[in-house]
């Protein structure tokens, strides 16, 4: 036991002192480092649930796909292509962050909770009226390029116009501006950003009417809806905003 609790420490050590040589070195180095976590991120998690989709939608038993209609010829290449663009875009932003942070972890749990929630309520509301401006006729030519994906999958998530990948990239320097944030609070909401929108585009249905199911669903399918009709369904996690302003469906 006391044993787990060392290297578990060594671990946590090890981390802190990445994050400290991500915060001195150059801005070079900052910009490869933030390349290798985002590309490992994407690509691990996206096989991970790729994987799991294909396993459990077999036979249609577990689970099974929203929309079982043919990809477009070369989809996949084409998404995984721009999901590379998408990663050196967001390795790029963090360099941003790297300026504008107060400190790496937040002084007390008081401080770590406000700091999430503020972030969570900045980001809803960041991402709704982002995503909705990408509908304006100014941005629609930039938007298309993830809409391509009508039928989408993990690799959808992250298959978007270099712009797009700026402005949610841009999300966490922009917070920053406004809000003392610590490193950490921003790098673990990037990384479950990551996973989110990777689940959000997976098109998986659950057959169980077990709750972490049913929330798995509403997510999928809501996602799945927005890329099918467009205008609908703007919001990231919470629907707030699209209740609010009848665009959810
Ligand atoms: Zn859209
Ligand atoms: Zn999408």
């Amino acid at each position: 036991m006391l044993r787990i609790v060392l290297s578990s420490l060594d671990l946590i050590g090890k981390f802190l002192y990445l994050f400290e040589f991500w915060i001195q070195t150059n801005w070079f180095i900052a910009f490869l480092m933030s390349l290798t976590i985002n590309l490992s991120v994407y690509l691990v998690t996206a096989y991970a649930i790729d994987f799991i989709c294909k396993i459990i939608s077999r036979d249609n038993k577990i689970a099974q796909y929203i929309d079982n209609r043919p990809f477009k010829k070369g989809q996949k290449s084409v998404e995984i292509k721009n999901g590379f663009i998408a990663c050196i875009m967001f390795a790029f932003v963090s360099l941003f962050a790297r300026e504008l942070f107060v400190g790496v972890i937040p002084l007390s749990i008081t401080d770590l909770l406000i700091e999430v929630l503020a972030f969570i309520l900045f980001y809803e509301t960041y991402s709704y009226w982002v995503h909705r401006l990408l509908h304006t006729r100014p941005f629609r030519k930039a938007h298309s390029v993830h809409h391509y994906s009508v039928r989408t999958s993990v690799w959808s998530a992250y298959s978007v116009h270099p712009l797009e990948a700026v402005l949610i990239g841009m999300s966490a320097p922009i917070f920053m501006l406004m809000f003392p944030v610590h490193l950490i609070v921003i790098f673990a909401f990037h990384i479950f950003g990551v996973v989110f929108t990777l689940i959000l585009h997976s098109n998986i249905k659950f057959n169980s009417n077990n709750f972490f199911c049913q929330l798995i669903n509403r997510y999928t399918q809501s996602h799945a809806a927005h890329h099918v009709i467009g205008n609908v369904n703007f919001g990231f996690v919470n629907a707030f905003w699209d209740r609010c302003f009848k665009t959810n469906h």
